[in-house]
């Protein structure tokens, strides 16, 4: 996906990852419709089907033989949130892309608004706040510590990273790439991938209509790994001697410097005939062997890992957005 900037052709897509919403499709698809079609734009609604095991797929076909501005993704199996708006975003020809969730917690009323927000205000994302949220508090108090952790370590100022209602300028759903379970960071992401117009705009929010949340309080500690993998690739990815290199060769100074240190002092001590206690009885003499040890163990491991980095095929990917020739 990263690079291929094919020229958008329509002005708006909606991407809506699902699994297992059957009941919901036609009536967030209903909604979507008298919402956008008085405004007169070209537009597509994608829906990625994440190996759903019900009849989504059914509904979603049956909504394309109306000849509906649908389109589908069938994943085989269920892959997660991240792949259906990864797969979205790849095939999403709108000038802004807004996706949402599928099971009418988020309101399409908010389509137009994101994106004249996108369009004319010149942001490259805005985000969805759901300021008053209808979720269950196992739910919501784990998503505020979760929030604020991520304000915290990306210095962006939203309240709601995870927020499924969002929309982007197409350049950016181009150039980030989200995998895994990601989908949480998708404006940390962009924000290093260098857009940095990020917004934010409250929405409404439903409780779910039908089905159940696919995601458990499980999530929250994944999310925290994750935060930790995004923030540390990004910063030492691509050059990871200038982490373990530079601890590596601080613990060897330290361990060195303090043997050379016990060494003298026995030299001393034997110089000058006083009866000095045997090194190896000095605690010092352990604490600079490990640390000697441990600080050659982390060099090695920068210097792996650099290696592993200079012939990893990102390593010469730069987002160009513009040149003149
Ligand atoms: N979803 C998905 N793949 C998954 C899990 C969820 O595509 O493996 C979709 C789901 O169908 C919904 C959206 O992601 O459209 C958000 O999921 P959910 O409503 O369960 O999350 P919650 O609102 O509880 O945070
Ligand atoms: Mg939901």
């Amino acid at each position: 996906m990263v690079h291929k900037l094919k020229k958008p052709n329509m002005d708006l897509s909606i991407v809506v990852p699902l699994y297992n919403e059957e009941e919901s499709i036609k009536e967030l698809y209903d909604w979507i419709q008298r919402v956008v079609s008085p405004l007169n734009w070209s537009y597509e609604v994608i829906f990625v089907d994440d190996g759903s095991t019900d009849t989504s797929w059914t509904v979603i076909e049956e909504l394309k033989r109306e000849a509906a501005p649908v389109k589908g993704i069938r994943f085989r199996r269920n892959y997660g949130k991240s792949a259906g708006l990864y797969c979205g975003f790849e095939a999403a020809q709108g000038d802004v892309v807004i996706t949402m969730d599928a099971d009418l917690q988020d309101s399409p009323d908010e389509i137009p608004e994101l994106t004249r927000m996108v369009k004319e205000e010149g942001y490259d994302i805005v985000s969805g706040w759901k300021k008053k949220r209808y979720d269950p508090i196992g739910k919501t108090l784990p998503s505020k510590l979760f929030n604020r952790t991520v304000r915290m370590v990306s210095g962006i100022k939203l309240h709601d990273f995870n927020c499924g209602l969002k929309a982007y300028r197409n350049e950016v759903v181009k150039n980030i790439e989200v995998y895994g379970e990601m989908h949480r960071y998708i404006p940390l992401i962009a924000k290093q991938a260098g857009f940095k117009r990020i917004g934010e705009k409250v929405v409404q929010h439903q409780e779910r209509k039908y089905g159940v949340s696919k995601f458990g309080i499980e999530r929250t500690i994944k999310g925290f790994l994750d935060l930790l993998s995004v923030t540390f690739i990004a910063k030492f990815g691509k050059r990871p001697m200038h982490l373990f290199g530079a601890l590596g060769t601080l613990m060897f100074a330290v361990g060195f410097l303090t043997a050379l240190g016990l060494g003298a002092s026995k030299l001393w001590y034997v110089y000058h005939n006083v009866a000095a206690r045997l090194l190896t009885d000095s605690p010092y003499f352990y604490i600079s062997l490990v640390s000697m040890v441990i600080g050659t163990q982390l060099f090695l491991a920068g210097f792996l890992a650099e290696m592993v980095a200079r012939n990893g095929h990102e390593r010469n990917n730069y987002h160009i957005s513009q040149r003149i020739d």
